[in-house]
């Protein structure tokens, strides 16, 4: 088995198929610990496939955080998870504890190795040609591998969204992760340690710097003013990316390379995370049809929750119709959270919350 791309969830799939006493090599260009622009903030669901899998994050270096606050203006809504917690850590603190679990696991892990082509099913790196059972693309939002096995599905995006990150030695000032909105742009705050907070922002359209960004939330720059980065800043985009199938032969792809939309729900790990777990399931089985339905199972829900929440932030009059509604009724957002992280079903919503929802939207 072969990994190309040796991020969270290229590590993730290591795990899962050592887990099935399979023997894995990982790849990746570069060397840990592997640093992103990312959101941080890893959702219940994804903190419980960590428990789980033995992936152990050192305390100092995580923080537990409980439910999502969205700010927009002077309006406030927020929501706690149904169950668990979720986790803010810094993508270089996962990017070890992962490695250290796969090197417990026995995965063979080379660093500073570049997938450089593929042909006649054999890979080729900077180390040499490699022939592999089978293959997996987990390389990330521009994959190569999706696009040298034919896959590449194209632009999935209508406006183009990019990110930007800086971290701030500034103890949490919440036990949740902020979302402020403005138009065209959104700052996600995570709390990432016990001393420190991450704030990223994505940008829908032309990009500008960090500092741009943060002046656009003067409350949230307020909060951060005299506080000394702790980071420099990362940009990474655009996304949404699409693959044209996710398995071709014995060749699959998985988290980000398999397909990706927008960080705007921040849960691309946990969702990496659930893929990594069906495609070893169906490397187990030795059928990648499987892995194929699962998928597309696994991601039908978060897919149109990012679809209805870009819609909503390209339409600045709904954006601030949608978070007057949400806090106006806490328990409606309580319940489309325990959605969002598979804690209840869509159901659960329930033709009432989705019709007191629909109207608080017209009234708001
Ligand atoms: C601004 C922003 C905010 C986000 N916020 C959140 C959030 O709060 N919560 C959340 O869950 N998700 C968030 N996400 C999404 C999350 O970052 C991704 O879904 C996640 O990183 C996907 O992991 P991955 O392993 O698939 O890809 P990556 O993390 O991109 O890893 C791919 C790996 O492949 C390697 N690689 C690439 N090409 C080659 C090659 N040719 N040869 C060898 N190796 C190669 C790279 O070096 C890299 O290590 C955010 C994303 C962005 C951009």
């Amino acid at each position: 088995m072969l990994i190309v791309g040796g991020g969270p969830v290229g590590l993730a799939t290591a795990i899962a198929l050592r887990q099935r006493a399979l023997s894995v090599r990982v790849i990746d260009l570069r060397k840990p610990p592997i640093d992103k622009a990312c959101g941080e903030g890893i959702m219940p669901d994804g903190a419980r496939w960590m428990g789980d899998n033995g992936v152990e994050l050192e305390p100092a270096e995580s923080f537990r955080f409980r439910g999502i606050r969205y700010v927009d203006g002077a309006a406030v809504a927020e929501a706690r998870f149904a169950g668990g917690h979720g986790l803010g850590v810094r993508r270089t603190a996962l990017h070890r504890a992962l490695v250290r679990r796969a090197e417990q696991l026995g995965v063979r892990l080379d660093w500073g190795v570049r997938a450089v082509g593929l042909r006649a099913g054999e890979l080729e790196t900077s180390s040499g040609t490699c022939r592999a059972d089978w293959l997996v693309g987990a390389d990330g939002l521009g994959s190569r591998v999706r696009r040298w096995s034919g896959l590449e599905g194209g632009r999935a995006a209508r406006r183009r969204r990019t990110g930007i990150r800086r971290h701030f030695r500034v103890a949490p000032w919440t036990d949740l992760v902020e979302v402020h909105w403005t138009d065209d742009c959104e700052a996600y705050v995570t709390p990432v340690s016990p001393t420190e907070t991450g704030v990223a922002i994505l940008w829908s359209g032309r990009a500008h710097g960090f500092a741009e960004g943060l002046e656009r939330f003067p409350a949230l720059a307020g909060r951060l003013e005299g506080a000394p980065a702790a980071s420099v800043d990362r940009g990474a985009g655009p996304f949404g990316r699409r693959a044209r199938a996710v398995r071709k032969g014995r060749l699959a792809l998985v988290g980000d390379a398999a397909g990706y939309l927008d960080a705007i729900t921040g849960e691309g790990l946990a969702l990496g995370f659930h893929q990594a777990d069906a495609l070893a399931e169906a490397i187990y089985a030795g059928d990648l049809t499987r892995y194929e339905r699962a998928f597309r199972k696994l991601i039908a829900l978060p897919f149109t929750l990012i679809r209805l929440l870009l819609f909503a932030e390209r339409h600045p009059s709904i954006r601030r119709r949608m978070v007057r509604t949400l806090a106006r009724e806490p328990e409606i957002f309580a319940r489309l959270l325990a959605i969002h992280t598979r804690d209840r079903p869509p159901a659960s919503l329930g033709l009432g919350g989705a019709v007191r929802f629909v109207r608080g939207l017209v009234r708001a």
